[in-house]
């Protein structure tokens, strides 16, 4: 069996921690011969709750994990870390302004970006979850300078599950039947979940595209599209605590992705650095359609933006240089 690796898990003690940890340590991702340690850093007021979790991985009896490590330390948490999965990040409270959200969690991802760079392996794959997370992820990046900088990401894979879930639903197919839909953009309501290139293994066998397949253009460039940026609020509402299950799930799926390979013929969504590909502004963190192979992502190339697609592509660029702007003026007060 092959050397463990460690991966950590920050606001380990929170609800996605709970469903995503499992799903780590029975080798969802890293695979079913990959032995590792967990380290799960939360703040101090959560120790005794993460002690609670530890228990229970402990009582999982799972074969591949052969280590915990609970900490409040970064130091720590980081230790040699070949993969990190950036969870923890402070919740909205009431009353909260997005500013002031957005001012706070920045703050602890040019922390934990300083940490990563002194701790971490250099090697270290860094999926931010944590919202904003596509901003979170450029902060962090910023301050782990000795890190390249594609090995940062953002999760913007909940939202592609969600649209693939949603028009295998409407076609009454298994959802791994429907591939290449990209989401693009931020993580967040001007997120655009875009099926132009989009196909499907139809109910009786035949490969379509999305298009053609649904053959309802209304539907797709409305009730769609709004469904998948709302899903997050609609949870809420009926959950009354957001998406944990699903964005767990979704987390592993972007790291097994990034670590394993994507198939070929197919690609998935991330957020990564822009290098100014579909003429999106360079060095913000942008959800494109990648592909991924022997741990590096490579954005497809040459899809067909039409005018439609245009304008929500620059709707959620202006979001997220915005963004980045408000983020870059709190690390420097
Ligand atoms: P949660 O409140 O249940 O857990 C968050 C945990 O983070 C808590 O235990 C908290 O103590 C911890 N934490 C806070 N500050 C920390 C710090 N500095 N270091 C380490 N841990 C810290 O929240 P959750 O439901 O698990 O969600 C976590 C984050 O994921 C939120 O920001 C949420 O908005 C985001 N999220 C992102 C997506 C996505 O698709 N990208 C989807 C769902 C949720």
């Amino acid at each position: 069996m092959a050397e463990p690796i460690r991966v950590v898990v920050t606001g380990a003690a929170g609800q996605i921690a709970y469903s995503l940890l499992y799903q780590l340590a029975k080798g969802d991702v890293f695979g079913d011969q990959q032995p590792l340690s967990l380290h799960l850093l939360d703040i101090e007021p959560m120790m005794g709750v993460l002690n609670g979790v530890v228990m229970e991985l402990q009582d999982c009896a799972l074969p591949l994990l052969r280590e915990v490590i609970p900490t409040a330390d970064p130091a720590v948490a980081f230790k040699d870390v070949d993969a990190a999965f950036l969870v923890g990040a402070m919740p909205r409270k009431e009353g909260m302004e997005r500013k002031d959200l957005l001012a706070a969690n920045v703050k602890i991802f040019k922390a934990q970006g300083q940490a990563i760079d002194q701790h971490a392996k250099k090697t270290v794959k860094v999926l931010v979850v944590g919202n904003p997370a596509n901003t979170n992820a450029l902060i962090c990046s910023k301050y782990a300078p000795s890190i390249p900088p594609a090995n940062f990401s953002a999760m913007t894979r909940l939202d592609q599950n969600r649209a693939q879930a949603q028009i295998a639903n409407r076609l009454g197919v298994p959802v791994n039947n429907v591939s290449k839909i990209t989401i693009w953009g931020n993580h967040s309501s001007t997120q655009f979940p875009d099926v132009a290139n989009a196909t499907v293994i139809t109910a009786n066998g035949e490969t379509k595209s999305v298009n053609d397949a649904i053959n309802d253009q209304a539907w797709l460039t409305g009730d769609f599209i709004s469904t998948v940026q709302k899903r997050g609020a609609a949870v809420i509402a009926a959950r009354k605590l957001s998406s944990a299950m699903s964005a767990a799930k979704a987390a592993a799926d972007h790291m097994k992705d990034w670590w394993n390979g994507t198939p070929a013929e197919s690609w998935v969504s991330m957020a990564v650095f822009s290098d100014g590909s579909y003429n999106t502004p360079v060095g913000v963190m942008y959800s494109f359609p990648v592909r991924c192979s022997k741990g590096q992502w490579e954005i497809v190339q040459g899809l067909t933006i039409d005018e439609f697609a245009r304008g929500k592509l620059d709707v959620t660029s202006k979001e997220l240089i915005e963004e980045r702007e408000e983020a870059l003026a709190v690390c420097q007060d």
